[in-house]
Formats: structure tokens, C-alpha cells, sequence
């Protein structure tokens, strides 16, 4: 599998195409519909390092949110992402102190 690499922002051109694949998808992961403009970012279809010549072509991006992306670099199925999604979620809205027992 490739490791995701995000976009440098010291390559424009390469932050232009990141741009043009989220215009062309009007903004929503092709994947599973997330709107949120925030979560989203490009992924290249054919990663940079199998093929440097395609690193700029609209055709070989794809819109998705990060957690698709995410997906598409680890090759780990849909439902333990979600399920390492939620125990995060649920880490962070536990209290962090708890009272001290009578
Ligand atoms: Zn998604």
C-alpha cells in the first residue's frame, strides 16, 4: 500500500490540482457523500510515485473526505474504520476527571 502524503503547500501547482479535483467533484467525497468541505482532499487514483507524469492530471484525482481516503491508502475494511472512528469519538466525550469514590 502507498502512505498518504498531503499536499505540500510549497508546490502550488500540486495545491491547484488538489483544488480542481474538490471543484469537479463539487465538493462532496465520491466515495460516500461527505459534504463538509473541511474533511475533504484529493487522492491520486495512480499514486505519484508509480506515475510522476500524472501528478498534475484532473483525470487521476479523486474527491474523497479522509476518512475514505484513509481507507483507500490502508486497504482496511469500511466497518473496523468506522469502529476505530467510533472509540475515538467516545475517548473524547468520556469525563476526564472522574469523582473520587466515597
Ligand atoms: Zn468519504
Amino acid at each position: 500500500m502507498y502512505p498518504i502524503r498531503y499536499v505540500e503547500p510549497t508546490d502550488p501547482r500540486l495545491f491547484d490540482w488538489a483544488t480542481n479535483v474538490k471543484i469537479a467533484a463539487r465538493w462532496c467525497c465520491q466515495e460516500c457523500g461527505q459534504l463538509d468541505r473541511g474533511l475533504l482532499c484529493a487522492h491520486h487514483i495512480v499514486p505519484k510515485s508509480v506515475n510522476p507524469a500524472k501528478m498534475y492530471d484532473l483525470s487521476n484525482g479523486q474527491c474523497l473526505c479522509y476518512i475514505c481516503h484513509l481507507r483507500k491508502h490502508s486497504g482496511v475494511p469500511q466497518l473496523l474504520i468506522l469502529l476505530q472512528f467510533a472509540s475515538v469519538l467516545v475517548k473524547s466525550m468520556a469525563p476526564k476527571d472522574y469523582p473520587e469514590m466515597p
